[in-house]
C-alpha cells in the first residue's frame, strides 16, 4: 500500500501528524511518502500542484491529504491558487464521486445549531459529483488583469454543463450507496429552472429502472437547503451535482456541530481515493494546537475501509474515537460545560492511545 501524505496549509500540517501517528500504530503494512502542495508548494516551487507532487499523487493507491489555502494568497491569479491544487488531483485522478457523511456523534448532540432532537442519531450521506457542472464549464468571461483584477471589465460568466456518462455514473454510486444504508436517495436539483438539471433529473431517473429496490425522490436544492434545517434525518442518501454538492454538504456539516468532526472521500472509477477532511485550512487558528484532528483521522479511516481494502483497521479507528469522545475529552471547537478542553496533539495522542488498547 502505497500513501501519499499532502499536509497542505494552515492547520494542514497539525492535523496530518496526528492522523500519521495513528496510521503508524495500526500494524499494517504501508509505504508513504510526504510531499507540499498548495500555498506552501506554491511558496516553495512557484506552483500548488507541482510536478513531482502531482506525480506521487498518480503512483499512490491512496492519498491523504490536509487542507490548502490562506488569504495571503487570495490576490493571486487563479490557477496559481492553492484551492487549484485539489481541482488539479480530482482531474488527473478523475475522482468523480465525493462521499461527504454528516454523522452526528451522540456525545456531541449539544454542539449543534438545531435541537438536539432534531440531529441525535442523524447519519446522512452526501454523494457529490465532482467533474462536471459550473466549475468545469466554459470559464470564465473575459480574461482577468495580470493583477487578479477585473479592472472595470463589463461581464463575468461561468457555463453549467453535465453529460450524460457523468451524471450516469454518480446515479450508479448514490444508489449502490443507498443499498448498503436504508434504500432511500434523494436527487437535489434545479430542474425547474435550469436546462443542465432538467438533463439531470431525467438520467437519475432512468438510471433508477435498475434499482427497483431503492427508492428515489428528488427535490429542488432550495428546498433540499430548507428541509436539511427543519428535518435533517429524513435524508438518508442525498445525491447532486458538484455546485449544489459543495454548498449542501457544508450546511449538513454544520447540523452536526462541528466541521471539525466530518471526513470525506473522493472516489474514481478504481476505488483509488483522495481523503481529507470537510473543512479548510483554518487560518484563523493555525499554529495554535487548538484544531480538531479528528475528521482527518475519521478520513484515515475512510482511506483504509474503500482504498486500502482494510475495514477492521477502519474500524479500530473509528471505535477509538467513540471511545475518547465518551471519554469527555473535547478539542475547543467541540468543547462544552462539563467536558475536558485538550488540544490538537493531546486529542491525537488520546486516539492513538485507545487505537493502540483496542
Ligand atoms: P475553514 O473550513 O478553513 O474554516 C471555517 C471555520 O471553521 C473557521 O472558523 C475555522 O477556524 C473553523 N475550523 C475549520 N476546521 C477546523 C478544525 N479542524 N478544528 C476547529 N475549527 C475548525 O473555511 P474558510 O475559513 O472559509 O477557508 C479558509 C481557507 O481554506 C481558504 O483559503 C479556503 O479557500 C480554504 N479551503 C480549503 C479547503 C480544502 O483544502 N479542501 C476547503 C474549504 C476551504
Amino acid at each position: 500500500m502505497n500513501i501519499a501524505i499532502l499536509p497542505g496549509d494552515g492547520i494542514g500540517p497539525e492535523i496530518m501528524a496526528e492522523a500519521v501517528r495513528v496510521l503508524e500504530v495500526l500494524d499494517i503494512p504501508y509505504e508513504s511518502e510526504t510531499a507540499l502542495v498548495g500555498g506552501a508548494a506554491y511558496a516553495a516551487h512557484g506552483h500548488p500542484l507541482p510536478e513531482a507532487t502531482l506525480k506521487l499523487a498518480q503512483r499512490a493507491d491512496a492519498v491523504l491529504f490536509g487542507a490548502v489555502g490562506d488569504w495571503k494568497y487570495d490576490t493571486l491569479e487563479r490557477s496559481l491558487r492553492p484551492e487549484q491544487a485539489i481541482l488539479g488531483l480530482r482531474r488527473s485522478l478523475q475522482l468523480f464521486a465525493n462521499f461527504r457523511p454528516a454523522i452526528c456523534h451522540p456525545q456531541l448532540t449539544h454542539a449543534s445549531s438545531l435541537k438536539p432532537e432534531l440531529v441525535a442519531g442523524l447519519d446522512i450521506l452526501i454523494v457529490r459529483e465532482l467533474t462536471g457542472d459550473i466549475y468545469f464549464g466554459q470559464p470564465r468571461g473575459r480574461r482577468v488583469s495580470p493583477d487578479g483584477a477585473f479592472a472595470g471589465q463589463p461581464e463575468a460568466f461561468d457555463t453549467m454543463r453535465y453529460s450524460r456518462p457523468e451524471i450516469e455514473r454518480i446515479a450508479h454510486v448514490a444508489f449502490q450507496a443507498a443499498r448498503k444504508r436504508s434504500k432511500r436517495v434523494t436527487s437535489v436539483d434545479k430542474a425547474n429552472v435550469l436546462e443542465t438539471f432538467q438533463f439531470w433529473r431525467d438520467v437519475v431517473t432512468e438510471v433508477h429502472a435498475e434499482y427497483p429496490d431503492v427508492a428515489l425522490d428528488h427535490l429542488y436544492v432550495d428546498n433540499a437547503a430548507m428541509q436539511l434545517v427543519k428535518a435533517p434525518k429524513a435524508f438518508d442518501v442525498i445525491v447532486t451535482g458538484n455546485m449544489f454538492g459543495d454548498i449542501l454538504s457544508d450546511e449538513a456539516a454544520m447540523l452536526t456541530g462541528s466541521i471539525g468532526m466530518l471526513p470525506s472521500a473522493s472516489l474514481n472509477a478504481e476505488n483509488r481515493g483522495l481523503y481529507e477532511p470537510s473543512h479548510g485550512s483554518a487560518p484563523d487558528i493555525a499554529g495554535k494546537n487548538i484544531a480538531n484532528p479528528l475528521a482527518t483521522i475519521l478520513s484515515l479511516a475512510m482511506m483504509l475501509r474503500f482504498s486500502l481494502n482494510q475495514p477492521e483497521a477502519a474500524l479500530r479507528i473509528e471505535a477509538a474515537v467513540t471511545q475518547v469522545l465518551e471519554s469527555g475529552l473535547r478539542t475547543a471547537d467541540i468543547w462544552s460545560e462539563g467536558t475536558q478542553r485538550v488540544g490538537t496533539r493531546e486529542m491525537g495522542s488520546a486516539v492513538v492511545a485507545a487505537v493502540k488498547a483496542a
